[in-house]
C-alpha cells in the first residue's frame, strides 16, 4: 500500500497564514489597492472578511424585537488569494515565512510568522481590538 506523504505536506503548507487583527493589502478585485484590517478568518473558505473592503448592502427584514429592519453594510467575505498581508514591522507587503520557536518558547503556537521583506516576526498584538 502507498502511503501519499506529499498529499498531507501540501495540505499543512496551505494553511491560512492570515489571522484576525492582520493588516491587508487588497491586490485583485474591485477594491484593489485598498488597506484595511483582518475582521474574520474563514479557512475551509480560504476567506477572509477586512474591514471597509468587499462591502456589500443587505436588505434586513424584521426579525423579532432586537433586530431594526433596514439595510446594513457589513463586508463580505473575499478569497485570502486577493489579499497581502502588510508587515507591521517594514509597513510592506509581503509573503511570510514560518520559522519555529525555540524550544520551551511560551506561546500559543510553536511556529511564528516571518516577514520576508524585512525579517521581523510577525504578531497580532491584539486580535480582538
Ligand atoms: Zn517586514
Amino acid at each position: 500500500m502507498v502511503i501519499h506523504k506529499h498529499a498531507d505536506k501540501r495540505n499543512s503548507r496551505t494553511k491560512m497564514t492570515l489571522r484576525r487583527g492582520d493588516m491587508v493589502l487588497v491586490i485583485a478585485g474591485k477594491d484593489r489597492g485598498k488597506r484595511g484590517k483582518i475582521v474574520a478568518v474563514f479557512p475551509e473558505k480560504n476567506r477572509v472578511e477586512v474591514e471597509n473592503v468587499n462591502i456589500v448592502k443587505r436588505h434586513l427584514r424584521r426579525q423579532g424585537a432586537a433586530l431594526q429592519a433596514g439595510i446594513i453594510e457589513k463586508p463580505a467575505p473575499i478569497s485570502r488569494s486577493n489579499v497581502m498581508l502588510i508587515c507591521p514591522a517594514c509597513g510592506k507587503p509581503t509573503r511570510v515565512a514560518h520559522e519555529d520557536l525555540p524550544e520551551g518558547t511560551q506561546a500559543r503556537e510553536k511556529h511564528v510568522r516571518v516577514c520576508k521583506q524585512c525579517g521581523e516576526a510577525i504578531t497580532v498584538e491584539n486580535p480582538r481590538a
